[in-house]
């Protein structure tokens, strides 16, 4: 069967620790077999288990670098995160002119369009067009996170496409009226995280995704580090256009301060981002704008980035104000054209965690997961391959799992067992007992 996620085991390296499934914020995963299996419909593509897997066995399908060379005009459209991870390096320009040596024709920022989403998102706002307060829909996992675990918060989420998605746009709009055919374009994100993967390969608040295709920044990394070592000052091409507030927007904190929304949240690591949502879900938040991100340190935190998160942090700060000091970046003529940045399709409540779309059943079901759940040990120990004893109690109930699945269950069921031979070798017919005690 496919699937619609980027995230994926290996099952060669996967040893069934079950390492991952305590860590998986929406209950996604089950060890069975001895191997961790994914439920489609309710992975995020957070990246959590690709984080805690020491055995490398959960990865996140990005394309490889190959795929560039199907298209004759090659466009790289990298995340601000990349301006982060080369030691030393403050000027995006060094990386931005690199990316063009290892093989694009051309490179645009998702920084600068982030700058355009930040405005086209405030002017939402101040038209009052989203529930209060507005939740940020720049990272992919948390948006499904409220479609999955917070539908009542539907219409608090911004319906605005992400700087990815709209850099792609503008790009493509801009070479196709320079005379470029559209098919010999390929346009690729350069991405620090899984859920974007997703996000560009099946969008779901939009029918197609200008990206052609996602490279992670660990593979590009590899490739850029031998050119950015040996780049001559006069080899360096001025190609950066974003400024300080869109690059900014790698980091927690980024958006909001972009948007200069002084009453907002930012949050970021996924259990953090469930504690605020549960907060604005209670209306227990006084905010304006809350900007949830599902890695720690933001996308700067992406688990397909090749620097700790916190020292990306700092660099990101020199690098900010090594662009302030500049002053001017490269002016481009495609952001002055206009796009949509409007979603299509609203988000949808996906709370997969019901029991039965029938709601006498779901009663009926809800019922005996407590009464199964009563009889479990409850020291959600994850022997069984469910994160936690009421994890099995429902795996149970739908049929997914059995009581014995619980080794405790087991051993009293094999005591049982042991103890019913024992009272059977005792009641064995007289003419046997005779023979028995004739030896
Ligand atoms: S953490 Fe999960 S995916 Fe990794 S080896 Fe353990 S069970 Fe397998
Ligand atoms: S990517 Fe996140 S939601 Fe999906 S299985 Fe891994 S931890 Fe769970």
């Amino acid at each position: 069967m496919g699937t619609s996620h980027s995230v994926t085991l290996d099952w060669e390296k996967c040893i069934g620790c079950t390492d991952c499934i305590k860590r998986c914020p929406t209950e996604a995963i089950r060890v069975r077999n001895s191997k961790a299996e994914i439920t489609d419909n309710r992975c995020i593509d957070c990246g959590m288990c690709i984080r805690v897997c020491k055995s490398h066995a959960k990865k996140a399908m990005t394309d490889s670098f190959e795929k560039i060379h199907e298209y004759k005009y090659k466009v790289a459209i990298p995340a601000p995160t990349l301006y982060t991870q080369f030691k030393k390096i403050r000027d995006p320009n060094i990386i931005l002119t690199a990316l063009k040596k290892i093989g694009f024709d051309e490179v645009y920022e998702v920084a600068r369009a982030a700058e355009i989403v930040t405005e086209y998102s405030r002017q939402i706002m101040e038209k009052g067009k989203t529930a209060s307060p507005m939740i940020s829909s720049a990272c992919p996992a948390i948006v499904k996170l409220v479609e999955m675990r917070f539908p009542s918060l539907i219409p608090n989420v911004l319906p605005v496409i992400s700087p990815k998605e709209a850099s792609a746009r503008y790009a493509r709009q801009y070479l196709v009226k320079k005379g470029i055919p559209s098919e010999d374009i390929g346009i690729f994100f350069i991405t620090p995280c899984a859920a974007k993967v997703t996000d560009s390969r099946y969008p779901h608040t939009f029918d197609h995704s200008e990206v052609d295709g996602i490279i992670s920044i660990k593979d590009v990394y590899k490739l850029m580090l031998p050119i950015i070592k040996n780049m001559r000052p006069e080899e360096v091409e001025i190609l950066q256009t974003s400024t300080s507030r869109g690059i900014g927007w790698a980091a927690t904190g980024g958006e909001g301060l972009a948007s200069k929304v002084y009453n907002h949240v930012a949050v970021d690591g996924i259990e953090n981002v469930i504690e605020i949502l549960e907060r604005v879900e209670n209306n227990k938040l006084d905010v304006e704008f809350v900007e949830c991100l599902s890695c720690t340190n933001g996308c700067l935190g992406g688990p397909l980035t090749v620097e700790n998160s916190f020292v990306a942090t700092n660099r990101m700060s020199k690098v900010k104000k090594y662009i302030n000091s500049l002053g001017k970046t490269r002016e481009l003529d495609m952001y002055r054209d206009t796009i949509n940045l409007d979603w299509q399709y609203s988000l949808k409540n996906k709370q997969v965690m019901k029991l039965d779309d029938d709601m006498t059943i779901a009663l009926q079901k809800m019922e005996r997961l407590e009464q199964i759940f009563e009889t479990l040990p409850q020291i959600d120990c994850g022997s069984c391959g469910a994160p936690t004893c009421h994890a099995l109690a429902e795996d149970i109930v739908q049929g997914n799992a059995n009581i014995e699945d619980c080794i405790f269950m087991l051993r009293e069921k094999v005591r049982d067992v042991a103890q019913n031979m024992v009272s059977l070798a005792g009641k064995m017919p007289p003419s046997i007992r005779h023979m028995e005690n004739k030896k």
